[in-house]
Parts: structure tokens; sequence; C-alpha cells
């Protein structure tokens, strides 16, 4: 069977509490009766002490003051103890069970009753205790104290015993009541923030990536829930937008090399054109462009999907421009170019391999882009505070008003030029990508005929 979150911690309060309770009564009562019976044995003491030093007080000049002795035992015998004065001839002064006998059995089948409804079993009989009287360090008498032993409870001491457990059993039920109360209130603390998430995760599952589960949680673990989930979700929404545009990119760049394609075939099939060698070229060429750039487009899925993760590592940013440039170098000797590259040892935290990825892009845009005879010059520094690399070519450079295009899919300022090159516009739309997903900045400047300046800063 399953039980909710909010059962499940009710039932654990209650249960833990009654546990407690349950230790609590258990070790109140056996510690607390031990010490209540030592200490009522004491008193007895310390009673029966008392009665002897006030009768003791009652004997001057050979002489007993029985009344006196007669109220102190009177009291005594109010208070459970039955004394029993003798001089030392052993001829009886005063006796409590000659003055009231039946008080005297009356009062110890009533503590019998006290100390059996306490304890069932218990084991007590009558006990007398005698004490010797003394006058000027002379022994004149005897006092004997009977009462009920070892040791008994009055009713007073029963009182206190009673009224004791009542309270634990008021603070237990107290306790109890608060472990429910408490327990119902975490559980919907605790449960209300998970089915919050829960009600989000499934409307995520339904596709309503813009939903965000509101309402922070003030418990560490939940609130990072809520917002790995919120960051799934952001995750799933953006994926669905790439998905989304990458469509409908794709669709408008094929549309034109395919409608070309599908007018060239036509023509053929109906026989307006002849499918002569240079026609077919033709055909063959688009079909090669259109192969080109679902390679490209493959690739920059795969960035954009993969930017997604990224696998940060620490690195020397002039160390990889130096690995990269020393792959360039033939292809640039060969267009004759001159490549150079200086900055400073610069740490980065970055993905290495996505890093790769833009410097290669940038590097082979600069040698597409500058005609042979130019310089393309690579630093590594510090850009505005911020540790990053700038490539600078002295190639055609980029007008003006397409500058703020240069970095969308597909985009090219030339397309006829790009045609030769065999550029598809999606190398700046990787680097972009891969600069967004660090975080990072780019920064254009270019004039016509001069030259182009990309820095990037992380
Ligand atoms: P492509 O594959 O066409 O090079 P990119 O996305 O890399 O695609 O670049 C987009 C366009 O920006 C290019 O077609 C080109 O016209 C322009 N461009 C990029 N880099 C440079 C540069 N260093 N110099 C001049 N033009 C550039």
């Amino acid at each position: 069977m399953k039980v909710g979150l909010r059962t499940r911690l009710s039932l654990s309060y209650i249960l833990y509490t009654l546990l407690l309770i349950f230790l609590i009564s258990v070790s109140a009562n056996v510690y607390l009766e031990k010490h209540f019976q030592d200490y009522v044995k004491k008193q007895q003491e310390q009673k029966n002490n008392e009665i002897v030093a006030l009768i003791q007080q009652q004997y001057r000049d050979g002489e007993w003051n029985r009344a006196v002795i007669e109220d102190i035992g009177i009291n005594a015998l109010e208070n459970g103890m039955i004394v029993k004065v003798t001089n030392n001839k052993g001829h009886v002064i005063w006796d409590a069970t000659v003055h009231n006998n039946g008080m005297c059995m009356q009062m110890l089948s009533h503590m019998a009753n006290n100390m059996k409804s306490r304890y069932g079993q218990f084991n007590g009989e009558y006990v007398e205790n005698p004490y010797i009287v003394k006058h000027d360090f002379q022994s004149v008498g005897t006092v004997q104290i009977g009462y009920y032993g070892p040791f008994y409870f009055n009713d007073s001491d029963l009182d206190f015993i009673n009224s004791m457990n009542k309270m634990l059993s008021a603070i237990g039920l107290l306790a109890l009541a608060l472990a429910v109360v408490f327990g119902v209130f975490m559980a919907r603390q605790l449960s209300k923030p998970i089915s919050n998430v829960i009600k989000g995760a499934q409307l995520i599952a339904k596709g309503f990536f813009k939903e965000k589960i509101g309402n922070r949680s003030s418990t560490r673990e939940i609130d990072q829930l809520t917002s790995t989930f919120n960051h799934l979700a952001e995750t799933l929404d953006k994926q669905d937008a790439l998905r989304k545009q990458m469509s409908a990119d794709v669709a408008h760049e094929l549309r034109t090399p395919i409608a070309t394609l599908q007018s060239h075939l036509e023509a053929m099939i109906d026989g307006i054109w002849q499918p002569d060698v240079q026609r077919l070229k033709s055909c063959h060429e688009e079909v090669m462009r259109i192969g080109r750039m679902v390679g490209d487009l493959d690739k920059l899925a795969k960035v954009e999907a993969e930017n997604l993760i990224l696998d940060k590592e620490s690195f020397n940013l002039l160390e990889l421009a130096r690995t990269i440039v020393q792959n360039f170098e033939s292809a640039y000797k060969n267009k004759g170019i001159e490549l150079t590259l200086t900055g400073v040892d610069s740490c980065l935290s970055a993905d290495r391999d996505k890093i790769s990825q833009v410097i290669i892009n940038l590097l082979s845009n600069a040698l597409k882009y500058t005609p042979s005879g130019g310089t393309v010059d690579i630093s590594v520094d510090c850009f505005d505070e911020k540790t990053g690399i700038r490539i600078q070519d002295s190639g055609m450079g980029i007008p003006k008003e397409d500058l703020p295009y240069i970095f969308e899919r597909f985009y090219r300022v030339d397309k006829s030029r790009n045609r030769l090159t065999g550029g598809s516009g999606i190398g700046l739309s990787i680097v972009k990508s891969i600069v967004d997903a660090h975080n990072g900045k780019i920064q254009v400047e270019s004039e016509l005929g001069k030259g182009t300046s990309i820095t990037v800063t992380f």
C-alpha cells in the first residue's frame, strides 16, 4: 500500500512522541519512586527522633509530665505512629494502644490499604523501634515507636504521587497533541512544495515548457529540486525553440535550390531542355550545395545541443591558440597571408574543445576573406578587464549594414562570393552559440576594404 508523505510524516511524529512519552514515564516512575521511598524512610527516622526529643523534655526532677506526653502521643498517632513510653523500671507512663486501641488498629489498616493501593503485592508489617530516654546522661526510660514498615505513604504522600502521575499523563497528552499538530504542519510544509514540483513536472511532461514552478521553499533540498526542474524546463524550452527555428531555417534554405533543381529537371523531362553536360553539371552543383548545407546544419545542430552541457576545465588560452595556429600555418602560407600570434599566458575555465572550435572558425573566416598578401594577427590578452582573444585581418571587411546579421544562421554578406568559397553562413552562428553558452561576449569591428577585427571575451 502506498502511503502519502503527509500521512507518513504525521504518523512518524506521533510514533516518536509516544515512544518518548513511554520512556519518560517509565524512567520518571522508576527513578522518582526510588528517591521518594528513601526520602519517606529518612522522614520517618527524623519524626521518630523528634518525638523522642520532645518526650525527653517532659522528664523533670524524677517526674514525667504525663499530660504533655499524652498530647505528643495523640499527635503522633494521628500521623501514623503508635507511641509507648515506659520508665526504667518497666512501668508504662503512656501507651497509645491503651489510650485508644481501636484508633491504632484503624490507623495501621489505613496505612496497609494506602500501600496496597500503590503496590498491589506490598510486603509490609507493623514495626516497632525502641529509643532510650536520657536525663543527665542517665537512662530514665524507653520510648517505643511503632508504625507500618519498612515505610509507608500517608495520604498527602499518596496525593503527591498521584498528582505527579496525573501531571505526567497531562504532559504526555499535550505532547501527543502537539506532535499531531506539528506533524501535520511539517508534513504540509514539505508536501506542498513537492506537490507543486509534481504539478509543474506534469505540465512540463505535457510540453508546457514555459511553466515555472513558483513558491520557493525554505527547505534547501526542495529548493534545489524546484530550481533543477525550472532549469530543466528552460533547457527543454530552449531545445524546443532551437528545433523549431532549425526546421524553419532548413525549409527556408532548401526551398530555393530544390525549386531550381525541380524546374531544371521538369524542363528536361518535358523535352524543353536537352539534358546536356552543362545542364546536368548545374543540377549536380545544386545537389552538392544542398549536401554541404545539410552537413553544416548537422554540425550546427550538434553544437547547439552540446552547448547545453559544458565540460569546463582550466587551460591556458594562449597555448590553445598556439596549437591551432600551427595547424593553420600551411594553409595561410599557401594563400600568401602572414599569420602572427602575440599575447600573454591567460588562464581560462571553459570547455576547451568548444573554445577551439571558436578559434578555428574565426581563423578559417579570416583565411577565406583575406586576399593573398594580407595579414592576420591573433592576440590573447585582457580586453576590458576580461580574458579574451582578438583576430584581426586586413581582408575585405564587412559592410556596416550587414554587421548586425552576420551571426544569424545562413547569413552571407555576398551570396555569390560565398558560393565560390563554399561558405553557407553557419560558421559564425556556431561561434556565437558557443560564446553565449559560456556567457561571453563577441565584438566585431570592420571596415570595408580594410579589414575585420573580431574580439571574443569570457
Ligand atoms: P560562412 O560559412 O559564409 O563563412 P560565417 O557564418 O562564418 O559563414 O560568416 C557569415 C558571413 O560573414 C560570411 O559569409 C562573410 O560574408 C562574413 N564574414 C565573416 N567573417 C569575415 C571576415 N573575417 N571578413 C569578411 N567577412 C566576413
